[in-house]
């Protein structure tokens, strides 16, 4: 499961932007949220605030910051940077390990800010309509950087769901099924990349997709995130409209039930515990170096993408990576080669991604 778990507060964020907006009028219903600062070592995510992006209908847009916890009276460089695969709700400080790892350039340098006393950074940055095309056409690989050198935080952005009436920027990969009034009580047919993946990934038999519009016809569990894996009976359950991360979404539940099948087929009841005794997920746990430490999951060697909440969490997002067109083999090997290497011994590479290519680094992929 991976949400909006910032949701509430994000509203708060941009309602308080200093009139780069107004200005603008109405928003497009497209926005990116980041989280910045920390998440690797101390795995508080957002330990120096939020950052959020905002595209006008005018074709510009507006950087809002509320950043904290910064070196009072200092002045931090500002920078978007693009990555391979930002995870969302993921953020990072420093530079080894931090956000030197997730960084493969720099995509629009902002004017510097200089923090309070109180070592904050709150405001709002106007962003030209070419540089709106920039971050747009980056969508999950778009980042802010505050600060350099030892100061250096980061977060990568998430394209939130829109919050408008206006129809997602993306057509839904199944619009009859998002048509309707209420949600159908039965399984609703798979979008055809999710058929993809079901057709070579084993998962619970019978598993079931359950789809719903926005607003008050998801049942609450689904009001932080936007798709979630329930084992029995085996159900995904996702709410659409959610622009981009439509697939990205449905593909990281995949991989859940996927965890779920693989835990069955040793006996296991509760795959949240169960996997980690399967020989794929110890595997992963051992090579990747999480550790368990009193209740929480701790990673001692991250890679490019990191900062999530366990190893469960993890390795569905790589899983999903993997069988994703737009990144695949090619990026894992390229940026967690660790986690590559596990998906090389235990996924199974299916026609429709493009494996890896001999020695290349694998650089020349940056147009998805
Ligand atoms: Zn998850």
């Amino acid at each position: 499961m991976r949400g909006a778990i910032a949701a509430s507060l994000l509203v708060a964020v941009i309602g308080a932007s200093l009139g780069v907006g107004a200005a603008h009028g109405a928003a497009s219903g497209r926005s990116w949220q980041a989280l910045i600062g920390n998440g690797w070592p101390t795995q508080q995510s957002g330990s120096n605030g939020l950052a959020s992006i905002d595209l006008y209908v005018t074709g510009v847009g507006a950087l809002h910051l509320k950043l904290r916890n910064l070196v009072r009276n200092t002045t931090y460089r500002l920078t978007l940077f693009k990555g391979p695969f930002l995870p969302p709700n993921t953020s990072w400080s420093g530079r080894a390990g931090g956000c030197d790892s997730v960084t493969d350039g720099t995509v629009i340098r902002l004017p510097a800010r200089r923090t309070t006393t109180a070592g904050a950074i709150e405001g709002s940055i106007a962003l030209s309509a070419s540089q709106m095309t920039a971050i747009n056409s980056l969508s999950r690989r778009i980042g802010l950087m505050v600060g350099s050198g030892r100061l250096e935080r980061c977060g990568g952005f998430q394209l939130r769901p829109a919050m408008t009436t206006s129809p997602p920027p993306a057509a839904s990969p199944n619009p009859t099924s998002s048509s309707g009034p209420s949600p159908s009580p039965q399984c609703s047919p798979w979008p055809p990349a999710i058929a993809d993946i079901l057709a070579v990934l084993t998962t619970p038999d019978g598993l079931c997709l359950r789809l719903y519009t926005t607003g008050a016809e998801a049942p609450p569990f689904l009001v932080e995130a936007f798709g979630i894996y329930f084992p029995d009976p085996p159900t995904i359950h996702h709410v659409i409209g959610t622009g981009v991360t439509e697939t990205a979404s449905l593909a990281h539940e995949v991989c859940h039930a996927h965890q779920d099948r693989v835990a069955r087929d040793v006996g296991e009841s509760d795959y949240t515990e169960g996997w980690y005794r399967t020989a794929p997920g110890a595997d992963f746990v051992e090579t990747t170096g999480w550790r368990l430490q009193g209740e929480r999951w701790v990673e001692q060697r991250p890679e490019a993408i990191s900062g999530n909440s366990s190893p469960l969490e993890d390795n569905a997002e790589i899983c999903a990576l993997w069988f994703d067109p737009s990144f695949g083999p090619r990026y894992l090997r390229r940026w967690v080669p660790v986690r590559f290497a596990w998906a090389q011994r235990w996924l199974p590479l299916p026609s429709f991604v493009v494996p890896w290519q001999g020695d290349s680094q694998a650089t020349t992929a940056d147009g998805r």
